[in-house]
C-alpha cells in the first residue's frame, strides 16, 4: 500500500515538472490553431475560448499560481 502511496507522489511531481516547463496545452475548442474556419476555409474568426492565442493554460499551472 504503501508503494501505491509513493508511486502517486511521483506522479505527481512528474506532472508538476511538466506543468512548470510546459504550461501551455493546445485549446480545446481550436486545436492550438487561435481560429475558427468558415466552412468554404478561406475566412476564419480569432478563437473565443482562447482569444486568438490557440492555447490554454494547464490545469496543474494554474494549481501553482500561474496566469
Ligand atoms: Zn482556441
Amino acid at each position: 500500500m504503501t508503494q501505491l502511496i509513493v508511486l502517486g507522489l511521483i506522479v505527481a511531481a512528474v506532472y508538476a515538472i511538466q506543468c512548470l516547463i510546459w504550461p501551455f496545452a493546445a485549446c480545446r475548442s481550436c486545436g492550438g490553431t487561435g481560429k475558427h474556419r468558415s466552412p468554404s476555409g478561406k475566412a476564419f474568426r480569432s478563437c473565443g475560448a482562447c482569444e486568438g492565442k490557440g492555447r490554454r493554460l494547464r490545469l496543474g499551472r494554474k494549481l501553482f499560481g500561474g496566469r
